[in-house]
C-alpha cells in the first residue's frame, strides 16, 4: 500500500444526524511490549489485541465507520487479526499524528460530523465510555476520555530531587478515545503539520479548540510494556471466563453381613444386617463420590482411597465425599445438582429420607431443590431382589471453568 487508501469508505446519507467515524490507530511498532509481532497484533485471551479494540467500535451503535490506521508491513497481519469485522485500512504515517491524520484525510469523502480517534493498544474501552465521550463532545464540541489523577504529583529539578508538589485536583491523565467535530480536527491536523503533539487533544488545543474531559478507567490503559501485556492477558482471561457444566456417574453396591446397623447418605439406620466393606460401607455416599470423581475425570473412588489401605478400615464416608468436593472447589468449580437412587427391598428407606437428604445438603452445601434423593426396589429380582445387598447410583453436574 502506497499513499493513504485501500478503499473507499461510504458517505453518509444525506441528512443522516451526527454521522461518527471512528479512527483506529495501529500502526506503532511496539517495540518496549517485546515478542514476535507489534503488541496490537499479540493475543489476549485467545484474540489478537486490535481485534478486541476494533469489535468495541464496530459494534457501537452510534459508530457507522471504523478505519483502522496501520504500518505499511502489516497489511496482512492487520487483516489476519481484525477476520469479519467491517474495517476500512488506512497506511500510517512515521509518527502516531501523521498516522492519525491520514486517518483523518481518508474520512473527506464521507465528511461524518464527529471522528472518535483511539489508540488500538487500549482494547479495554467500553461502549458506555465510547457513549459517554460522544455526549460530551456534542455538548461541548471536543472531549477526551482520561482519569482523574489520584497520585500526589511531584516536580522534580532533572536529576530526581523534587522542587515541587503540583496540586492534583484539576489534574487528568489523558486516554482515548477522543472525540472531535471531523472538519475542526482535520483542520486542527493540517495546521498542525510539522509538529510534536502526543495526542490528538493536544492538537486541538494547539489550533484553540476547547476541549471537555470525559470519564474513562484504569483498565483502559495503554499496552506498552510486557508487563502490560501480561496484564491485558488476564483481564482479557477474567472477562471472559469460559465455564463448562461436567457431568459425572457413579454406581457402588455393597453385601449385606453381620449386624445392627446400616449407613446411608452418613445416616444410621437400624437395621437387623449390616453391610460388609472396608470403610462404613455407604453405598450411597460411595456412588455419589464416584459421580463427582468421574465428573473432573479423577478416576473413582478406589484410586483415592485404596481398600487395602488400614487408614480407611470403617472410615465414616463424609471423609470420602469431602475430598472430592475439595478436588470441585479447588478447580474453581461448583456443584450444580445431584440426582441419588438407592435401591433395597429392606430397609424400608421412607422413613429416614428426611434425615438423608438434609444430610446431602450439609455435606454438599446444595439447597433441597438441587437434590434428587430416591429408592426403589427391583421387584424381588436378582441379588438385590434376594435380600443380598444395597445399590446406589448418582448423577451429578458440576459447573467448572473450561481451562482444557
Ligand atoms: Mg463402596
Amino acid at each position: 500500500m502506497s499513499g493513504t487508501m485501500t478503499d473507499e469508505p461510504t458517505p453518509a446519507a444525506p441528512g443522516e444526524p451526527g454521522a461518527c467515524a471512528a479512527v483506529i490507530v495501529a500502526a506503532g511498532r511496539g517495540a518496549r511490549a517485546g515478542g514476535d509481532v507489534p503488541k496490537q497484533y499479540a493475543r489476549i485471551g485467545g484474540e489478537p489485541v486490535l481485534r478486541r479494540t476494533v469489535g468495541v467500535f464496530a459494534a457501537h451503535p452510534a459508530v457507522s465507520t471504523v478505519v483502522t490506521v496501520i504500518h505499511a508491513d502489516d497489511a496482512a497481519l492487520a487483516r489476519q487479526a481484525v477476520g469479519s469485522a467491517p474495517v476500512h485500512f488506512v497506511t500510517g504515517g512515521a509518527s502516531r499524528q501523521e498516522s492519525v491524520y491520514n486517518g483523518l484525510k481518508f474520512l473527506d469523502n464521507m465528511d461524518p460530523d464527529f471522528v472518535l480517534v483511539h489508540d488500538a493498544a487500549r482494547p479495554f474501552v467500553t461502549a458506555e465510555i465510547i457513549g459517554r465521550c460522544l455526549d460530551a463532545a456534542r455538548r461541548h464540541g471536543a472531549a477526551a476520555v482520561g482519569v482523574p489523577m489520584a497520585d500526589t504529583v511531584k516536580k522534580t529539578d532533572g536529576k530526581g530531587v523534587v522542587i515541587g508538589t503540583v496540586a492534583r485536583d484539576r489534574l487528568w491523565r489523558a486516554q482515548t478515545p477522543q472525540v472531535f467535530r471531523y472538519r475542526d480536527l482535520l483542520a486542527a491536523h493540517r495546521a498542525a503539520t510539522g509538529e510534536t503533539l502526543t495526542d490528538d487533544a493536544a492538537v486541538a488545543e494547539a489550533a484553540g479548540l476547547s476541549v471537555a474531559m470525559s470519564p474513562g478507567s484504569e483498565d483502559n490503559f495503554k499496552i506498552t510494556t510486557a508487563g502490560d501485556l501480561a496484564r491485558a492477558g488476564r483481564i482479557a482471561r477474567a472477562s471472559a471466563d469460559p465455564r463448562v457444566t461436567v457431568v459425572g456417574h457413579g454406581f457402588d453396591v455393597h453385601r449385606f453381613g453381620p449386624g445392627d446397623h446400616i449407613v446411608l447418605c452418613g445416616v444410621r439406620i437400624a437395621h437387623s444386617r449390616g453391610l460388609e466393606g472396608h470403610s462404613d460401607a455407604d453405598a450411597a455416599l460411595h456412588a455419589l463420590t464416584d459421580a463427582i470423581f468421574g465428573a473432573m475425570g479423577e478416576g473413582d473412588i478406589g484410586r483415592h482411597f485404596p481398600d487395602n489401605d488400614p487408614q480407611w478400615r470403617g472410615a465414616a464416608s463424609d471423609r470420602f465425599l469431602r475430598h472430592a468436593l475439595d478436588k470441585v472447589a479447588a478447580a474453581g468449580g461448583r456443584p450444580i445438582n445431584l440426582d441419588l437412587t438407592v435401591i433395597c427391598e429392606r430397609p424400608k428407606l421412607a422413613p429416614h429420607h428426611d434425615a438423608m437428604k438434609q444430610r446431602l445438603c450439609d455435606l454438599t452445601g446444595l439447597p433441597p431443590a438441587r437434590i434428587g434423593l430416591k429408592a426403589t426396589t427391583t421387584e424381588k429380582l436378582g441379588f438385590i431382589g434376594r435380600g443380598e445387598g444395597i445399590a446406589a447410583q448418582a448423577a451429578v453436574s458440576i459447573d467448572l471453568p473450561d481451562t482444557v
